[in-house]
């Protein structure tokens, strides 16, 4: 198949780009407008791949999204470009908006536009598959999981502009008929995950010597997935998944933030040890509380499992592990990344 990825260039869009590529035999063409959370260097090992494409693009730009898709023709446009990152949707809210909302839209404007001229069984086959957050359901109390059926109650700008995009994805579901597919997936990890975000932010600064900021207690509970198994259950809701429908994608790994720092510590003890028997963990400190901080996610993912099948590979220990090893060994990704950052000092993704 023809696969068109938006924001292939991303944590999670680059980790679809490569399984794609590695492991099917799909085509792919990569959109991406390579904002600071874009860089092709994490699509660089299947780049050379003749299967693989890659137009800079901007998904607010209706003109060339339409070339784009003419020129592929795409049988499935998995849709992830999208402005991620809670903290700089707090300090400038108007980018989520643009991007994730009249993004969104004119991605679905277009689709819809080239999906009227298919007949037939291309017709039929045209999936849009829109990538979404569990963050769109709120906050949780000290039990209960988020299902398909859960009420939206977005609480930041992110959450707040990714509920909105999935309104439109729906509505044009409902009301035009294109053949859409929704998936709200818990809080990711694993390799290429930009050095802004909790996990390889603790990382860096850990091997850096340097503090490792907890919001408030680090008492926040996140359900964690390990990217890879993000794109496996992807690639299964839009090979299988039935449209007009929402799945929950979830790795049933509850986490408290500070638990995952803590991992993270003992973890690099082991791999590189700092010496004189000192451990990482002497690093952690608490730093003020994100405002409107939602206090826990986690996810029902049973949907996905008894319909399509799909259940996840790693599990939290074995994953982050890969993802500290990774980390270790891939300095050279991750090193020119933080010093470009560290001019816009970032608070910490949790
Ligand atoms: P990311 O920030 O790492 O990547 C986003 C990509 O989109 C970047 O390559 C960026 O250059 C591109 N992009 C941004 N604005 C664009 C525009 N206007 N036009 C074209 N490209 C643009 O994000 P991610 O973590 O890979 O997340 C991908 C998707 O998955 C997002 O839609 C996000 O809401 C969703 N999601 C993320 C997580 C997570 O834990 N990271 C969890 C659930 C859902």
């Amino acid at each position: 198949m023809r696969i068109l990825v938006t924001g292939g260039a991303g944590f999670i869009g680059s980790a679809l780009v490569r399984h794609l590529i590695a492991d099917t035999t799909h085509e792919v063409l990569n959109f991406d407008k390579l904002t600071y959370a874009g860089t092709l260097s994490t699509v660089e090992e299947v780049a050379r791949s003749n299967r693989y494409r890659f137009v800079r693009g901007d998904i607010c730009d209706a003109q060339a999204v339409r070339g784009a898709i003419a020129e592929f023709r795409p049988e499935i446009i998995t849709h992830l470009a999208a402005e991620s990152h809670v903290d700089r949707s707090i300090d400038g809210p108007g980018a989520f908006i643009q991007t994730n909302l009249v993004g969104t839209y004119t991605m679905l404007a277009e689709a819809r536009s080239y999906w009227r001229t298919l007949e037939g069984a291309a017709k039929e086959a045209f999936r849009f598959h829109h990538i979404s957050t569990d963050e769109v359901y709120g906050s949780l109390g000290e039990t209960g999981l988020f299902t398909e059926d859960t009420p939206y109650d977005p609480r930041s700008p992110y959450s707040a502009s990714k509920a909105g995009s999935d309104h439109l994805v729906s509505a044009w579901g409902h009301t035009f008929g294109l053949p859409v597919l929704i998936t709200n997936c818990s809080n990711n990890y694993g390799p290429y995950h930009f050095p802004e975000k909790l996990i390889p932010l603790m990382i860096a600064k850990a091997l850096d010597g340097e503090p490792l900021p907890v919001y408030g207690k680090g008492d926040q509970v996140r359900d964690w997935l390990f990217v890879e198994d993000h794109v496996r259950a992807l690639r299964r809701v839009f090979e299988q998944g039935q449209p007009g429908r929402t799945y929950n994608v979830g790795g049933n790994n509850e986490k408290q933030n500070i638990e995952v720092v803590r991992t993270i510590c003992a973890i690099l003890d082991r791999l590189r040890p700092r010496g004189n028997g000192a451990s990482y963990a002497e690093q952690i400190t608490s730093v003020a509380d994100r405002p409107g901080h939602d206090k826990r996610y986690a996810i029902d993912a049973s949907r996905i499992r008894d319909e399509l099948g799909w259940v996840p590979a790693e599990t939290f220990e074995t994953g982050i592990e890969k993802t500290v090893r990774w980390y270790l060994d891939n300095e050279d990704w991750w090193r020119p990344l933080v010093a470009a950052r560290a001019a816009d000092r970032r608070g910490i993704e949790q």
